[in-house]
């Protein structure tokens, strides 16, 4: 056990340099437990990203919100893995849900996604979820399994990985799960990685929960034993996302 709690700000397609600068205000001014208790992570756009790293108080890191699947070179418009490492860029989100449904990344792009960014030195929070007409038909674990199969079979260090939790119906809705519908998934999925990866691997690795994450909803999620933190959108730009982080403890 002893799964460090895991607070990542997921900013998406948001901002103007005023809001980042007040955004972070709010990051740098906020009482918050030790980063021995709780990790903070936040990801703003690409271009926001180095003036953020510069002015963010150190405890706190941040990530890219996507990278290219391969090495850099003739793919307009993309930023690779080498680049984020060579920022300084510790972390990359990779296989969002509106990635994957607006963009068409599928299971095996994302698998190869997470893979090459491991293998450049970055970590990854990788994204699983299921969509409502999935969860309604049933095959919410299905789904969630073959999206982690996808990764499980490209890499073998899992280390570097955290698990994000988010089902589609609950992102940006206003939907949260509830804590028991968040638990069981958590638990599936880490029994998946139990009987598919290693006892070790399952034991060790953080699954967060994302979708509808707010000041409000964050301490009852946070109390069931297989929520190690959360991925947060809509709240990670206000100032309740303080009480976000502060439900690790
Ligand atoms: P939300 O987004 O908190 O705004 O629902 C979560 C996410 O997409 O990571």
């Amino acid at each position: 056990m002893g799964r460090k709690f895991f607070v990542g700000g997921n900013w998406k397609c948001n901002g103007t340099t005023d809001q980042v600068d007040k955004i972070v205000k709010t990051l740098n001014e906020g009482q918050v437990p030790s980063p021995d208790v709780v990790e903070v992570v936040v990801s703003p756009p690409y271009v926001f990203l180095p003036v953020v790293k510069s002015q963010l108080r150190p405890e706190f890191q941040v990530a890219a919100q996507n990278c290219w699947v391969k090495k850099g070179g003739a793919f307009t418009g993309e930023v690779s893995a080498e680049m984020l490492v060579n920022l300084g860029v510790p972390w990359v989100i990779l296989g969002h849900s509106e990635r994957r449904a607006l963009l068409g990344e599928s299971n095996e792009f994302v698998g190869d996604k997470v893979a090459y960014a491991l293998s450049q030195g970055l970590k990854v929070i990788a994204c699983v979820g299921e969509t409502l007409e999935q969860r309604e038909s049933g095959s919410t674990m299905e789904v969630v399994a073959a999206q982690t199969k996808a990764i499980a079979e490209k890499i073998n260090d899992w280390s570097n990985v955290v698990i994000a939790y988010e089902p589609v119906w609950a992102i940006g809705t206003g939907k949260v799960a509830t804590p028991d519908q968040a638990q069981e998934v958590h638990a599936s999925l880490r029994d998946w990685l139990k009987n598919n990866v290693s006892p070790e691997v399952a034991d060790s690795t953080r699954i967060i929960y994302g979708g509808s994450v707010t000041g409000a909803n964050c301490k009852e999620l946070a109390a069931k034993p297989d929520v190690d933190g959360f991925l947060v959108g809509g709240a990670s730009l206000k100032p309740e996302f303080i009480d976000i982080i502060n439900s690790a403890t």
